[in-house]
């Protein structure tokens, strides 16, 4: 049997790309049965966001939790092998993101990040999909005060202050 031939590092960024093209289509597509319209990979403001809501200035990106480094999420793994090679590269997206992060927010444009493994929940779990575009909504029209919490722990601490009002 012939071995297959490993995919090259451009080849394989490629193909990232498209699974998270394939995350961002599910987003939009729910964002516009909410009503939003919006700019996708919007290129006139820092860090070109995936998806741009002129009305609310509102950013957002959908970010791959390996590659942007998703805090205590089981996706974002350490590869063992060249872990310097990594170890560069992940901090690199990180900084890249927060001074992105930064710029918007000095035009008074709210970000917000929606990560693959959310997504993914979202996908499978109907009542989880449900609470999480509530949040959503509630950040993308700026009901709430800026919060830099993922939605999905946004969710866990409402769900919280519910049960002890
Ligand atoms: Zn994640």
């Amino acid at each position: 049997m012939k071995k297959k031939k490993p995919l090259t590092r451009s080849q394989n960024m490629a193909r990232i790309k498209s699974k998270n093209t394939k995350l961002e289509i599910y987003i939009r597509k729910l964002l516009f049965k909410m009503g939003y319209r919006y700019r996708i990979n919007y290129s006139m403001l820092p860090g070109t966001p995936d998806i741009y809501i002129l009305k609310y200035k509102t950013a957002i990106f959908v970010n791959g939790c390996f590659w942007h480094r998703h805090e205590n999420c089981k996706i974002a793994t350490f590869p063992h092998t060249n872990e310097e090679f990594w170890e560069k590269k992940f901090r690199r997206n990180v900084e890249r993101d927060m001074e992105v992060r930064e710029k918007l927010f000095e035009m008074d444009i709210s970000v917000i990040t929606i990560w693959e493994c959310e997504i993914r929940e979202m996908q499978k779990n109907e009542i989880y999909r449900k609470k999480y575009l509530e949040t959503l909504k509630n950040r993308i029209e700026r009901v709430f005060n800026y919060c830099e919490k993922d939605i999905s722990v946004q969710m866990k601490i409402s769900k919280y202050q519910e049960k002890y009002k």
